[in-house]
């Protein structure tokens, strides 16, 4: 029989009580494989629970403690595959930060649930066994990490959580494609994974890193640029623009951002739009105004990519940066 080690982090999965005022994250890893009786006949499982929290307190310290799990359970002979349970509300930055940290030659695979385990019809138990039936799939780890939910099963550089309540609030930014779908208790895959960065130094990024200050400010009708000399001031190393449109640049902002990049600040241009992203040279000259188009990243994407690669790069360039932003 295959062995799959679950991290159960917490999350909606994990809580418990009345439908809209339950508390996350309260259920102990071993009640969420009792729930679900076919997992004890799929595969032995190794359970572990480093933190059990509400994923709105994730922080980016668990990304890297994370990362660092699942790069010694890759090298467990014991180990068959990976799943993690973790909340939908920062799902997609947490299966972000793991697609450029980690490698997969086993599979991993996160799952959420958006209501609680106590609710009518919770959700959770049927995305946890279709976690458990996609990292038992031979396929799996050639998709990179991958993230189950609602019978989908999609790549963690595509997800976007786009609904508040509804239990398919996982889906894949739009013009993505799914990896695939679960049917009777198998993957039916559909789409190649997509490209990784593969940046080595990324890949050694250890649990214990300090990972710089980035902020997203979102731009709206009379968006106040003080935030930006705000943000420089309490020690931010980068900014991610929320822009509108296609990242264009309001301009009671410019001044601002001029003293942000004088102090050293790498900033990004991306857009509240959701979907369509925004490329280089597009409605701004990137080069005069010195800044970074985010290409195909949200910007809570382009927030994690920024920090891990500050982080990774010290040093690195504007010019190298934007090169990671929009590959060619
Ligand atoms: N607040 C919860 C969490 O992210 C929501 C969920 O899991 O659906 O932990």
């Amino acid at each position: 029989m295959p062995t799959l080690a679950l991290i159960a982090t917490g999350g909606t999965i994990a809580g418990s009580g009345p439908q809209h005022h339950y508390t996350a994250g309260v259920l102990d890893a071993s009640v969420l494989l009792a729930a679900v009786p076919e997992l004890a006949a799929l595969a032995a499982w190794q359970v572990e629970q480093p933190f059990s929290i509400d994923s709105r307190d994730m922080q980016p310290a668990h990304w890297l403690d994370l990362a660092a799990r699942i790069r010694q359970l890759q090298v467990d002979p014991s180990v068959d595959g990976i799943v993690i349970t973790h909340g939908t509300d920062t799902l997609e930055e947490t299966a972000f930060a793991l697609h450029l940290l980690v490698e997969t030659t086993k599979p991993v695979v996160l799952t959420a649930a958006m209501r609680p385990a106590s609710a009518r019809s919770a959700d959770g138990p049927l995305n946890l066994l279709h976690a458990a039936c996609t990292a038992l799939d031979p396929l799996a780890a050639l998709h990179g990490v991958l993230v189950t939910a609602d019978a989908s099963v999609i790549h963690a550089a595509d997800l976007l959580k786009a609904h508040t309540h509804k239990t398919d609030a996982l889906r894949c930014i739009e013009g993505r494609g799914l990896a695939g779908q679960i049917m009777a208790d198998t993957v039916r895959w559909q789409t190649a994974a997509p490209q990784r960065l593969g940046l080595p130094e990324l890949l050694a990024l250890s649990a214990g890193v300090q990972l710089p200050r980035v902020d997203v400010l979102s731009a709206h009708a009379g968006a106040s640029a003080d935030l930006i000399d705000f943000c420089v001031t309490a020690g931010a190393r980068g900014l991610v623009l929320a822009l509108t449109g296609h990242g264009s640049i309001p301009a009671d902002w410019r001044t601002a951002l001029d003293r942000a990049r004088s102090a050293g600040v790498q900033v990004v241009r991306a857009s509240r739009i959701s979907a369509g992203g925004v490329w280089p040279g597009c409605n701004e000259d990137d080069e005069a105004c010195g800044c970074i188009a985010a290409g195909p990243h949200t910007p809570q994407q382009a927030r994690v990519l920024l920090m891990l690669a500050l982080a990774a790069l010290p040093d690195i360039t504007r010019s190298r940066l934007a090169g990671l932003f929009s590959p060619d």
